[in-house]
């Protein structure tokens, strides 16, 4: 997953140092630049928004009271320069709240929304800035502009127009509201469901309970049970490394029952973080804020702007690879239900038995199971594995940086660096979950890349996760999940840390949300490729290499549960476009309209959509609402330009420095089509991911 923080326009670094007190008010004193991490408090949040606002409220008032004709460089560039201040503790603020949260800061999240808000309504529904920006948008083809600013011009003049510029006061009021609305259901929706997913446990008490489970699972409950003041017992909660281990492996299939369905119905229990209220009424608000701009759904006003364009290119990608996928995921289904037979059981197979005869299917077929692969995926080798394919590929090296500040233990800094010494930038990684910290992975910028009066300000970039932790005197051993995952947000970081853009609007992961997971994607082909798995697949006793064998057997089993893995995502992406293609919304039951939208694509009832409605975070609370399908549509992507990497060399230099050179440095800067075809020499096919699934 990506997350772009909230919009705000521009930056430039501000050094007046206004209140001494408040690092957000001078120039950060640290190396690079990265935020001061011990030195803000929550109390420097509040004043920091209200000063940045003001400070670019004055800023925008300049340009609208310029005497001068409006030009692309008094009007634009110096939008671009705006809100320096406000991007400065915005950034700060984002990463936190994601990442380490508590409750003040919720808090303040909640104050400080609809200010932001309004305040960005303020200068997007402002008639006299968008004046000027239609002028100089009117004469674009008159004056000579480089393609950056072509773009950053498109880009503005269309956000106005999406932004509601071109309403008449009365609709453009409403749109206000809607807008407002809208932001502050998406918190409290996110809110619920951090909630949620910290209030469920399964607390064991009976040492026979935990059958099956692996060693690393039932300490790592163990440690869960004592922190949680159950001393002697055993914790599981619904995070990642606590419940797939547990479907995958308990014994107990009523205890795995009570964990998937924990998981299953979180914001859906009818208590006070229910989410089905809130998530049809921001269904509803979408459809007007469509509407009042012309569109006929959601739908159609976020795709406008991706490389899809449309609904019904969406729909078409996703009918394709269902009708593949649907028959692969049954004869899956059958192939579970005969061992549950030839193990002397007659019940069907549930939703929440998946896991485990997956498991079992995939032990007896390819004799591969998870626990025997995790021993080679220590931690810190994979993250030096991700890091040695980028060296590999563009001659860019990882230092670490103990001497940075850092927002918690956990966290550590690195400096990334040219072939030739040249700095590029911070890269963060924070791999481990904690209760402050948000579910799921992504990447985000604490600074992005951009330049000021021609010096390059450098990116700084985290990468957030949630792995296995290490236990007892263990380290922390990855399952292929999450190797796969590491290397994902490592593509993201690539793109933000490899950005070279003039302009903060459109650097680094400023592109289309259908291509900016081409990056991300694209690595985890690297993380199983046997050449790059002999040099950082390494025991972590012993530093053996993995044996050839469970390369092998890694490879021979690529294909496993594929019908599962692309049937539960589309189940999800049908539901996201379902829900935002709608034209009304009036009294619609939330769990009926999933239910219809599920039955009509036919998904058997032993596969959950991957996500169901009420805990839904990308689509009601992140920024994929019609964009979930965007991981599938750049899996198409990425599993072409890998054949690239194929057919040249792995780690090819031209085609590397092809691939840096047109896709990862270029931001938003030109059509993603356009800059795609220039990388690979002609569109993208779907056939290499349908032989990479095995669907072919
Ligand atoms: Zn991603």
């Amino acid at each position: 997953m990506f997350t772009l923080a909230f919009i705000a326009i521009g930056l430039m670094l501000w050094s007046c140092a206004k209140e001494e007190s408040n690092p957000f008010f001078s120039e950060y004193d640290t190396p690079f630049g990265v935020p001061p991490f011990s030195k803000i408090k929550e109390e420097h949040f509040m004043p920091a928004f209200k000063e940045g606002m003001k400070q670019q409220k004055r800023e925008i008032e300049a340009i609208i009271n310029n005497p001068e004709t409006p030009t692309f460089e008094n009007t634009i560039e110096a939008m671009e320069r705006s809100g320096a201040l406000l991007t400065k503790v915005s950034d700060v603020f984002d990463n936190l709240t994601s990442a380490n949260t508590n409750d003040n800061l919720q808090e303040i999240a909640k104050e400080v929304t609809p200010l932001l808000s309004g305040h960005n309504d303020d200068i997007n529904l402002n008639p006299n800035l968008f004046e000027r920006v239609k002028q100089v948008y009117d004469k674009k083809d008159e004056i000579a502009l480089s393609g950056e600013q072509s773009a950053l011009l498109e880009k503005y003049y269309k956000n106005f127009v999406r932004g509601g510029a071109n309403l008449d006061p009365e609709k453009q009021k409403r749109f206000r509201e809607i807008n407002e609305q809208l932001s502050l259901f998406s918190l409290q929706f996110g809110e619920n469901i951090l909630k949620e997913d910290n209030a469920f446990e399964l607390v064991i008490d009976n040492e026979e309970d935990l059958a099956g489970l692996p060693q690393s699972a039932v300490k790592g409950a163990a440690e869960t049970a004592s922190e949680r003041g159950y001393e002697g017992k055993w914790v599981f909660t619904l995070h990642k490394p606590s419940l797939i281990p547990f479907l995958q492996y308990s014994e107990k299939r009523g205890l795995r029952e009570k964990m998937f369905k924990g998981y299953i119905n979180r914001g859906d229990n009818g208590n006070e973080l229910d989410n089905k209220e809130i998530l049809s009424k921001m269904a509803a608000l979408r459809v007007e804020r469509a509407n009042l701009l012309g569109y006929k759904t959601h739908a159609d006003f976020i795709l406008d702007e991706n490389m899809a364009k449309t609904p019904d290119r969406v729909y078409k990608l996703l009918d394709q690879l269902w009708v593949a996928a649907l028959p692969i995921a049954k004869k899956e289904a059958k192939d579970m239900q005969e061992m549950i037979k030839s193990e002397g059981n007659d019940f069907k197979l549930e939703a929440w038995d998946w896991w485990y005869y997956s498991e079992k299917v995939k032990k007896a077929r390819y004799d591969l199971d998870d626990a025997a692969l995790r021993p080679y995926f220590k931690l810190e080798n994979v993250r030096d594995g991700a890091f040695a394919v980028a060296t590999n590929l563009y001659g860019i090296t990882f230092e670490e940086r103990p001497d940075l500040p850092v927002y918690h233990p956990d966290v550590k800094a690195f400096e990334v660096k040219e072939a030739d010494g040249k700095h590029i930038g911070i890269l963060y990684t924070d791999y481990f979950p904690r209760a402050s910290k948000r579910g799921g992975a992504w990447m985000n910028a604490y600074r992005k890349q951009f330049r000021q009066d021609g010096k390059n300000i450098t990116p700084v970039i985290a990468n957030v996760c949630n792995f296995s932790k290490p236990t007892g005197d263990k380290p922390a051993l990855l399952s292929f999940d999450e190797v796969e995952t590491l290397f994902h947000e490592f593509g993201h970081a690539l793109h933000g840390l490899l950005s070279n853009s003039t302009y903060h609007t459109i650097s680094g992961t400023s592109v289309p949300r259908d291509f900016v997971e081409l990056p991300s994607q694209i690595m985890e082909n690297w993380a199983s490729e046997p050449e790059v798995l002999k040099s950082y697949a390494r025991h972590y006793e012993t530093n053996e290499p993995i044996p050839d064998e469970l390369i092998e057997k890694l490879e021979n089993s690529g294909h496993f549960n594929q019908g599962f893995a692309t049937v539960e995502y589309l189940a999800a992406s049908f539901l996201d476009m379902d829900w935002h293609t709608l034209t009304e919304v009036k009294e619609l039951d939330p769990v009926e309209f999933e239910n219809n939208s599920l039955n009509k694509i036919g998904l058997i009832p032993e596969i959950v959509s991957r996500y169901r409605s009420p805990y839904f975070r990308h689509i009601f609370s992140g920024g994929y609402s019609s964009g979930y399908y965007s991981y599938i549509w750049a899996a198409v992507l990425d599993a072409d330009a890998f054949e690239a990497f194929k057919e040249n060399g792995l780690f090819d230099k031209k085609t590397a420095l092809a691939f840096r050179e047109n896709v990862l440095s270029k931001g938003g800067s030109d059509d993603p089509m356009t800059l795609y075809v220039k990388f690979r020499g002609a569109e993208p096919k779907i056939e290499p991911l349908l032989k990479r699934r095995g669907l072919n």
